[in-house]
């Protein structure tokens, strides 16, 4: 083994181990299979004694990239990487989502923001840097997606020819992406079972390297960048530093309640969570987050066996949900591997339907801004069945994993009437031309209700502006307090109230008893928003004068939506 005689600076050494024999050897080319018992699964383990000296000292002073933690990521030598500044993602707070579901602790890992938009970005740089670490020029990989195209791009930059087998039932534009970068791109009409099948056989007879994935090892290494990230972050955060940055230094590093992930394959997780339990062995962090596993009710063999409390997994075999990205029917060992990690750490799995997903997808584009593709929509809906079923608890900090755009959904989402149309050269009437464009730019804004909303609390009041500007057409007005309110209603009364009760001076039972009593205000409808929990006589004083009382932090954006269409008629 030359690595024995590498004294080069950057160079190190650390171990491949058989996940079931425990057979261990000094990492030196990737393996297919253990050379005691043969099986495919292997792990790696470092010098983490070092590693933690290491990042204690000098953490700071080095890269954003997930390169910091190179001591811990399967590279012998630093100068194989194939880098485009992956890693180091935002970690960002979901405000209005957080609010609507009243729950103050979700932060987003944004791992749009990698090179190619998704966190198989992190495994495409390590996978890849391995790969030209130990020569090869030429290799096979499956996928549903967002590996096809993250190792294109890297595959590009490293000078290795990729052959990428994807479902046919992968958006185009994502396929197209692929091929972009200069990769073979072949499309399989069959599960994705199948088509990571064909790609092993079509490797095997042309005798190329195959992306083993899951039981590979450098893949699964790459995802624990995302732990060691989320906690670094979070430490900082906790500490009042500003996460975004490694200045000025800290030593506290902290790890969230969950960890959620949408699951296909499973290299996610498994990773991930090796991740956290490197940190814990470190002495970095004291526990290991519970993990929420998510998947699409049309294929989700790991949710069915966990509650059915199997322990291997059930296959799925004619998955039906087009969200392709996770179609993974037989998830083989990895689910056994997930199931022992939640039996021992907490956490769960939970499915949701495509048009839960649809609808979150639509949901933190909204409030938050924030442009998810399906396989994070299942994330985010599973979040929000979870919070609502009180398995995720209010208090928890919840890191969601954040990956891809709308772009290849926009149009299934959205339909063609996404826009309106202005036509600004219609010839036949010349002279008249500016008074058209005046007509047109007036016709272009052609709300005529108006809503109030009353609310001190300005979060509070920013998530209903913002509910009813993304999904209504209407004029709002806003008052922070109740006299303000009965003000400004009075000079130019709304065709619907949204009202707080809790506020300084004027609250809102005065704001409903003033409005009756007023010949101006009295039909307008009130729609009363309260965190309150109303005693009995607080709803009889309410009773008949208001149309309807929403929870705070307990409704969705629909929900308040049908209630105000409802109310307006
Ligand atoms: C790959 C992928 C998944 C599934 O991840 P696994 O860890 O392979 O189960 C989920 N979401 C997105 C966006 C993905 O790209
Ligand atoms: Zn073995």
């Amino acid at each position: 083994m030359t690595i024995l005689n590498q004294h080069h600076t950057n160079s190190k050494r650390f171990c491949i181990q058989c996940r079931n024999c425990g057979n261990e050897n000094i990492y030196d080319q990737p393996t297919l299979a253990c050379a005691k018992c043969n099986h495919q699964w292997q792990e790696a383990t470092y010098d983490y004694y070092h590693a933690a000296q290491a990042w204690q000292q000098s953490l700071h002073n080095r890269r954003t990239s997930l390169w910091r933690y190179h001591e811990l990521l399967p590279l012998k030598n630093l100068r194989h990487t194939v880098s485009m500044g992956e890693g180091w993602t935002p970690l960002i707070k979901a405000e209005n989502l957080g609010l609507m579901l009243g729950h103050s602790n979700i932060y987003i890992k944004d791992e749009r923001q990698g090179p190619t938009g998704s966190f198989k970005d992190r495994q495409a740089a390590v996978a890849v840097s391995a790969m030209r670490e130990a020569g090869i020029r030429e290799a096979v990989v499956a996928s549903t997606g967002n590996v096809a195209i993250a190792y294109s791009a890297y595959c590009a930059r490293a000078g290795i020819k990729l052959w990428v087998f994807v479902t046919s039932s992968v958006p185009q534009e994502k396929m197209r992406e692929a091929a972009i970068y200069g990769s073979e791109v072949i499309k399989v009409a069959g599960t994705y079972d199948e088509t990571k099948q064909v790609a092993a056989e079509f490797a095997a007879s042309k005798n190329l390297f195959l992306d083993r994935g899951i039981k590979a090892m450098a893949a699964k290494e790459a995802m624990k960048t995302l732990a060691f990230e989320i906690s670094e972050q979070l430490g900082r955060l906790q500490t009042g530093l500003d996460p975004y940055t490694v200045y000025p230094p800290t030593t506290n590093w902290a790890s969230p309640d969950w960890y959620l992930q949408a699951v296909s394959g499973g290299m996610g997780p498994v990773g991930v969570i090796k991740g956290f339990e490197e940190l814990q062995s470190m002495g970095l962090i004291n526990k290991i987050p519970k993990l929420g596993c998510l998947q699409a009710a049309g294929c989700a063999p790991m949710v069915h066996s966990f509650k059915a409390g199997l322990d291997q997994a059930e296959n799925v075999f004619d998955p039906d949900t087009q969200i392709t990205t996770l179609a993974t029917g037989v998830p083989g060992q990895a689910y056994t591997v997930l199931k022992n990690t939640i039996d021992r750490y907490g956490g769960t799995m939970e499915a949701v339907t495509d048009s839960e997903a649809f609808r979150a997808l639509k949901v933190v584009a909204q409030m938050d801004g924030i442009s998810i593709e399906p396989a994070t929509a299942v994330t985010f809906a599973g979040l929000i069945k979870l919070v609502r079923q009180r398995v995720i608890q209010p208090n928890e900090m919840v890191v969601i994993n954040c990956s891809g755009h709308t772009f290849p959904v926009e149009k299934h989402i959205l339909g063609d009437q996404f826009a309106r149309d202005m036509v600004l050269n219609d010839e036949s009437e010349n002279a008249k031309q500016e008074n058209r464009l005046v007509t047109a730019i007036e016709k272009l804004d052609d709300r005529v209700k108006r809503i109030a909303i009353v609310e001190d609390n300005p979060h509070a009041a920013r998530l209903i502006r913002r509910i009813l500007q993304s999904q209504g057409e209407y004029f709002i007005s806003e008052a922070t307090n109740g006299r303000d309110a009965l003000d400004m209603m009075q000079k130019n009364p709304p065709h619907l109230v949204i009202l707080d009760l809790m506020m300084p001076e004027v609250d809102g039972f005065q704001v409903v008893n003033q409005m009756k009593n007023s010949p101006l205000l009295r039909e307008i409808p009130i729609i009363v928003i309260t965190a309150k929990e109303l005693s009995p006589i607080e709803k009889q004083q309410l009773s008949g004068k208001i149309k309807k009382l929403l929870p705070k932090g307990n409704f969705m954006d629909a929900d308040l939506m049908s209630d105000i269409e409802q109310v307006l008629g």
